[in-house]
């Protein structure tokens, strides 16, 4: 079931959109299924899981933090991650940055940006992040690399809404774009769309899904 809805899925997904696979909550059984039918890029939200994930599977993957990272956790995954996703504050970029070094890496962020109207959900403000990605301290910073953003739209049947907001992501992807040529910082990466409303990210522009459910069904908790 889960390499055939790969296979769906890549079917429907153009060329230069990552996919990628959030496996967070299941058994590596699972997480083999989808390698076996090719996929490379898995997603997990918990340090530890992830680890623990890292070190049984083949070592051509490529892990994705996509969850809220705490700062004293970054040590932990400084040695494999391929992108973190949600990165909210220079602070957390100092730590990334000083772990990467350690393990003589480059680590690539994105910036969470808040679009969604819920108080819940984490993530910068626009001219936060445009102030960081401008700020002096950011260019000292020789093992973190800000590559793209990534957002989460409100969690709601109302497709217009999210749609707003993720072109608003894609609004401020844009305009950020040019901004950060100035600093000699290539913005690349928009990582909108999760299973409920991927279909709205891609037209409004994202080139990275972070799927869960579409691909390895139901999770029983987050
Ligand atoms: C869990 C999670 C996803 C995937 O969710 P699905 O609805 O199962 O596709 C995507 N992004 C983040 C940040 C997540 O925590």
């Amino acid at each position: 079931m889960i390499s055939e809805n790969l296979e769906n899925l890549k079917k429907e997904l153009p060329n230069d959109v990552t996919l990628v696979a959030v496996s967070k909550t299941k058994p590596v059984a699972d997480l083999m299924e989808a390698y076996n039918a090719g996929q490379r890029v898995f997603g997990e939200n918990k340090i530890q899981e992830m680890e623990s994930k890292w070190q049984e599977m083949p070592k051509d993957i490529q892990w994705h933090m996509i969850g809220h990272v705490q700062r004293n956790k970054v040590k932990y995954m400084a040695p494999f991650v391929s992108l973190i996703h949600a990165v909210d504050s220079l602070k957390l970029l100092k730590e990334i940055n000083k772990e990467a070094k350690k393990n003589e890496r480059t680590i690539h962020c994105l910036l969470q940006i808040k679009i969604a109207e819920e108080e819940s959900k984490f993530g910068m403000e626009k001219a936060d992040a445009s102030a960081l990605l401008a700020s002096e301290e950011l260019k000292n910073f020789e093992n973190v690399k800000v590559v793209g953003l990534m957002g989460m739209a409100t969690f709601t049947e109302d497709e217009k809404q999210v749609s707003e907001e993720f072109m608003k992501l894609k609004g401020i992807y844009d305009e950020f774009k040019i901004q950060c040529e100035n600093f000699g910082i290539e913005l690349n990466i928009l990582s909108m769309g999760m299973s409920g409303d991927y279909k709205i990210a891609l037209k409004s522009g994202s080139n990275m899904l972070r799927l869960g459910s579409a691909i390895f069904g139901e999770r029983n908790y987050k």
